[in-house]
């Protein structure tokens, strides 16, 4: 039921995951920004359970001493966040195959203080600045 299958934009990599629920965060904070190309990064609790079918893409970046991101090194798609001590994933809806979209609750925007003022979204959210994780 919550099982499901991803990828990548060219397939390079692949995975399975069971997802926590469909609670969606965004995280507004530069790194994410940066690291997406977007107004954010957005993603759904995975936990420990992502299982990689196809690596041939897969590349990991440091971006923290407790944090790491993945992306697919031949198309550029984001993959996921990981918090390195725990080993939990945070994975964007868009890559994951056959969401069902009506059931996501955008439930929270993270570093809400670090979003840049010329987007805001209209979901009334959970806002958390960057001192909450201090
Ligand atoms: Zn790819
Ligand atoms: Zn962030």
């Amino acid at each position: 039921m919550n099982h499901y299958k991803g990828a990548c934009f060219c397939h390079s990599v692949q995975f399975e995951l069971d997802l926590k629920n469909l609670d969606l965060t965004v995280c507004h904070c530069s790194m994410c920004r940066k690291l997406t190309g977007s107004t954010g990064f957005a993603s759904l609790e995975a936990g420990e359970s992502v299982h990689f079918t196809t690596t041939d893409g897969l590349s990991i970046l440091h971006t923290s001493d407790f944090g790491e991101r993945g992306f697919c090194n031949k198309c550029g798609t984001s993959l996921f966040y990981r918090f390195k001590a725990s080993n939990e994933y945070f994975v964007p809806p868009a890559i994951i195959a056959e969401l069902p979209e009506d059931k996501v609750n955008f439930v929270e925007e993270i570093f809400y203080d670090n979003k840049p003022c010329y987007y805001a979204f209209s979901n009334d959210t959970i806002k958390k600045d960057e001192a909450y994780f201090q």
